[in-house]
């Protein structure tokens, strides 16, 4: 048996053959090309019938993701026509002779390391994407199988050198049980994707998977990242106890749809459910959620060239607050900056992004973009339980000048005669050492607190929530956090206003036990994990 380590970005376990995608890519080498006219023609056939199949693949994510996913195969469809990677293409066969595949392939080299060498993060992660394009461009030419799908049989473990976005949904209709990459990311679109379709996926693996490994039995462990070769008559059985305990126990959650979360020792505590898109409302409708505890706005503006109006906002506020019929959804206004950014936003480049221009700094340096998003939600408040919490507060002087906007947004709507919720409760979120500290005075501020423990603990204890180098130390369970949380409820409670926690330490089932006892009041978590932290609460003493 051999074990090798990655990083696991899509949780669960699959077990089968392995497959290995690369070895079927056939070699492509440069030719002299005679009759240039014709290449090009059969250049742009290709280039056709690429774009034909990133409009398939768009449909095909539309249905079985939701439309933020979808959005990736549009930006494909942009790449492959941008300007610059078209003219390096017919350049090349223009003034080289080359032959239309090669052409491709060496452009795709070379706006690979263009993008890879570039400091910002999202641009560094477009590389993948222009060697998919590229992939699928030389996939027309030729005509072939050059993604190497036509041998993956259904249910066996596939392995490629890096795996792109529009492929996750081929692996899925092929029915690969799981993906191995020797490259990869946590935040790559492709992991995304593969965490949507509920793919277990390891990535980063480097080269530890050889060539002779294929065909051999692998368990895939896409939670703790290990992959097992071979693996030995007493792993195996482990892991099938492992495969029939979760699913029972996912079974046995199921009886807690429809109870009301309430400890032994006799306390309310909203169990709710985070969202980041609203494609995902359908799953927090299923997951029994009490409400809806943060709602990522950011997501409406990302993906698209421009910021959305008020009435596209409204109209998203308005249907999620009819859908959820009466249960809260507590909006958090716009957290732009940092890794959560577009080109249209023109954010100048930051030494230290994560200590710079983000969430409530953005929006107080425009307030018309703000204000837009304010009023987009006052709107729809007329339709929906909504509360509404302000990301990256740290002086109580910023969550006054927030009050003020509000305000005037309120007078605004008013004097328009429109007609909307004047007590829609406003929060602050802590997620930085300065809002923690403060939160005796914020709490006279507010109506409630969310802690953010992904920022405060990133703040606190010093470790960049995105660098994998810290990761093994990044823990908000640590005792600097914890004392931090304590000192939060205590303010909080002592102003009588409630507090949750919408980081995701509030998912972590081996711990609600501890946040209950901090007094924590809301719990806000992924909607997979609703029931059993909902059964943690109701099995809890705390009072
Ligand atoms: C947090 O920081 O804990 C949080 C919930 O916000 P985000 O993860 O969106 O920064
Ligand atoms: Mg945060």
């Amino acid at each position: 048996m051999i074990i090798i380590n990655g990083l696991g970005v899509s949780e669960g376990i699959a077990m089968g053959k392995l497959s290995l995608r690369n070895i079927n890519r056939p070699n492509i080498s440069k030719m002299y090309i005679e009759d240039i006219d014709a290449e090009i023609e059969r250049y742009f056939a290709a280039k056709n019938q690429a774009y034909k199949k990133l409009d398939e693949m768009y449909e095909s994510a539309l249905k079985h993701c939701g439309e933020r996913e979808a959005e990736l195969f549009e930006v494909h469809k942009m790449m492959i026509e941008d300007d610059d990677y078209q003219e390096s293409i017919l350049s090349l066969i223009k003034s080289e002779h080359h032959n239309a595949e090669y052409a491709v392939k060496a452009t795709s080299g070379k706006f690979f390391d263009m993008f890879l060498n570039m400091d910002d993060d999202y641009m560094k992660s477009r590389a993948e994407d222009v060697r998919a394009i590229s992939r699928m461009l030389v996939d027309s030419l030729i005509g072939g199988d050059i993604d190497g799908m036509k041998d993956i049989e259904p249910g066996s473990i596939v392995f490629a050198e890096d795996i792109s976005p529009g492929e996750i949904s081929k692996f899925k209709q092929r029915g690969a049980a799981g993906l191995i990459a020797s490259a990869g990311s946590k935040n790559s679109h492709a992991s995304i994707l593969a965490r949507v379709m509920g793919i277990p996926t390891i990535v980063g693996i480097g080269d530890g998977i050889k060539e002779e490994f294929c065909g051999k039995h692998v368990i895939l462990d896409g939670s703790s990242g290990e992959i097992y070769i071979e693996p030995d008559e007493k792993t195996h059985k482990n892991f099938i106890i492992k495969i029939e305990t979760t699913k029972n126990q996912n079974m046995q959650l199921q009886k807690y749809k429809g109870k009301e979360s309430i400890t032994s020792g006799g306390k309310k505590i909203d169990v709710y459910a985070n969202m980041n898109n609203p494609s995902e409302l359908s799953e927090i409708l299923m997951s029994d959620a009490e409400g809806i505890g943060l709602f990522r706005t950011e997501f409406l503006y990302l993906g698209r060239d421009s910021y959305p109006s008020e009435e596209e906002q409204f109209q998203i506020y308005k249907n999620l607050g009819m859908n959820m019929n009466g249960k809260k959804v507590i909006v958090r206004t716009l957290d732009i900056g940092s890794d959560k950014q577009e080109k249209y936003m023109n954010f100048p480049k930051e030494e230290n992004p994560a200590l710079g221009y983000r969430g409530i700094r953005v929006c107080l340096n425009n307030p018309e973009i703000f204000k837009t998003q304010l009023r987009a939600i006052y709107r729809a408040s007329e339709y929906g339980n909504f509360s509404i919490m302000f990301p990256m507060i740290i002086s109580v002087d910023e969550i006054r000048e927030v009050k003020k906007l509000v305000l005037d947004v309120k007078q605004e709507l008013s004097e328009k005669g429109i007609k909307f919720n004047e007590n829609v409760p406003l929060g602050v979120m802590i997620e930085t050492p300065a809002a923690a500290i403060l939160s005796s005075d914020l709490a006279d501020e507010v109506q409630f607190f969310s802690i953010g423990t992904n920022d405060l603990t990133q703040y606190t204890l010093a470790l960049d929530r995105q660098n994998s180098m810290v990761g093994n130390k990044f823990n908000s369970n640590s005792e600097a956090v914890i004392r931090f949380i304590e000192m939060i409820v205590k303010n909080a409670h002592a102003k009588n206003i409630p507090v949750g926690i919408c980081g995701e330490m509030a998912s972590d089932k081996d711990i609600t036990e501890q946040l209950l006892n901090l007094g924590i009041d809301e719990l806000s978590v992924s909607p997979k994990s609703v029931l059993a932290i909902r059964k943690n609460v109701i099995s809890s003493n705390a009072k």
